[in-house]
């Protein structure tokens, strides 16, 4: 397996925190400074994977460093988010949530449409929506 989250030599040097289920990384690509990684230690490579507990634990992490990054380096604001699937930018198969902070001027964009380029909610898919949630 080429996983470099599982390479513990890899990681070794990444690592800032962990608890029971997730480790907290720095991202050694950056897309902005202080861009963080909060990692399952389990090998698998969707959210649907996890359990519940390991879940929870993630988040609780993503909450830990969103409140570091806020105290200590103050940005404007944050993205915090997973890709899943290579469609949706998913580049290394293992669980991973990004904690990406933001400040005017960082060169990055955000998924915000142009208004002209939105759409409203398709009737179809409301009811889609509410059916496979009922
Ligand atoms: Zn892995």
């Amino acid at each position: 397996m080429n996983c470099p989250f599982c390479d513990k030599e890899n990681m070794r040097e990444l690592v800032l925190f962990e608890s029971k289920f997730t480790v907290v990384a720095m991202n050694p690509f950056p897309a902005t400074k202080a861009h963080l990684l909060v990692v399952s230690k389990e090998h698998v490579g969707s959210i649907t994977e996890l359990s519940d507990e390991q879940c929870s634990d993630l988040f609780i992490l993503a909450k830990k460093v969103a409140s570091i990054i806020k105290e200590h380096l103050c940005p404007k604001g944050m993205n915090i988010f997973f890709n899943e699937g290579p469609i949706a930018g998913q580049t290394i198969e293992h669980v991973h949530l990004h904690v990406i902070p933001r400040n005017n001027g960082d060169g990055l964009k955000n998924f915000k449409r142009k208004a002209g380029e939105r759409q409203l909610l398709r009737e179809d898919d409301r009811e889609m929506l509410k059916r496979i949630f009922a």
